[in-house]
């Protein structure tokens, strides 16, 4: 999993965090591949988490890798 950690960012409009809901201050987590953004390392883990779990049925490549190995 690929994410940056911001630190003083000025978001333009009112952000809430992907994971928990609250509102983003002046520094979050987001997530590269998903845009997702998160309060902190620890929602952007669960974040992380549930999303690979929506996106699964989506990804049949991704499930054969997961069963082989
Ligand atoms: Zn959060």
């Amino acid at each position: 999993m690929r994410c940056v950690v911001v630190n003083g960012a000025k978001l333009k409009a009112e952000t809430q965090c992907a994971n928990c809901g609250n509102k983003i201050s002046d520094g979050y987590v987001r997530e590269i591949r998903t845009r997702r953004i998160y309060c902190d390392f620890r929602c952007y883990s669960a974040g992380v988490q549930t999303s690979l779990e929506a996106f699964a049925p989506r990804m049949p490549t991704l499930n054969a890798w997961t069963r082989s190995s």
